[in-house]
């Protein structure tokens, strides 16, 4: 391999699964919410195995990396392949414009930036389940109060009902990860709209957690809005102390300041 070669892949973010009942379980985890399904990086084809072959789906793929999309052409020919970066992709057009789930062992380092698109395409993408770092998994999963909640908690819980599903560890993966992964679950929940102005929602959630140790009362501040009609027991919390609904009620009275 080339060094320029060496280096590109060092962007790739690539561990393979070695363990075939851990992409077993993965690929069994879908509830098949809809027959369209895309799975993002599948790299030499472990999860993809357990997938291409099942009647249920209309199943597409997108891999960045040309050997492995070479790889897959040779070993699965009836595989639709998209060569290409998953967020570059054009999803509203992927499935004819119809609804699609996503799958994969994701790509460590743009997993957030995976997830940011699953937000913003939240109607499009009945379910996700997907493989992360552990620590991304639990963020995602986890309820306020904790240390990782964090802004795509929130952003995410909005719109989906999140299952930590099961832990994987690292010696499973060629090669191994640094951290430990998890695989969790994104069922799209049944809100259709937040009750309050959805952009300034997500401005509120993501000023809130920028400087996520300072209080409302300081955090908020960059928004430069008057926050005199959040009550006083609001304005003492953290933002990693809130929960969805504490953020529409926050966005609702600072939207009458508008
Ligand atoms: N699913 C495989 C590979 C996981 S590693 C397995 O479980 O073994 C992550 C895969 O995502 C790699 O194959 C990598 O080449 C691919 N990838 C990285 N960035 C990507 C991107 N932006 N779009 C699509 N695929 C990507």
């Amino acid at each position: 391999m080339h060094l320029n070669q060496v280096r590109a892949k060092k962007f790739l973010g690539q561990h393979f699964l070695t363990d075939e009942t851990i992409a077993e379980r993965i690929a069994s985890s879908l509830t098949g919410s809809t027959p369209n399904l895309l799975e993002i990086g599948p790299g030499m084809g472990v999860l993809t195995k357990y997938l291409v072959n099942d009647k249920r789906y209309r199943f597409k793929t997108i891999e960045l990396d040309n050997e492995s999309v070479e790889y897959l052409h040779q070993h699965y020919s009836d595989l639709d392949v998209i060569e290409g970066d998953f967020l570059r992709l054009d999803l509203g057009q992927l499935f004819d414009g119809e609804k699609f789930s996503i799958i994969g062992n994701f790509p460590y380092n743009i997993s957030s930036q995976i997830l940011f698109r699953v937000f913003e395409h939240r109607d499009m993408v009945p379910e996700v389940v997907g493989m992360f770092q552990k620590e991304v998994a639990e963020r995602i999963a986890e309820g306020p109060g904790s240390k990782t909640y964090g802004i795509l908690s929130v952003l995410l819980s909005a719109f989906y009902d999140i299952e930590y599903l099961f832990t994987v560890h690292e010696h499973v993966f060629n090669p191994p990860p640094k951290v430990k992964s998890a695989v969790i679950r994104l069922t799209r929940n049944g809100v259709q709209r937040l009750d309050c102005d959805e952009k300034l929602f997500v401005q509120v959630v993501k000023t809130g957690f920028n400087q996520r140790r300072k209080t409302l009362r300081n955090a908020l501040k960059p928004l430069n809005i008057a926050l005199d009609n959040v009550p006083e027991e609001i304005l003492a919390k953290r933002a990693e102390q809130l929960s969805v609904q504490d953020f529409v009620l926050i966005t609702n009275l600072l939207a009458q300041q508008l």
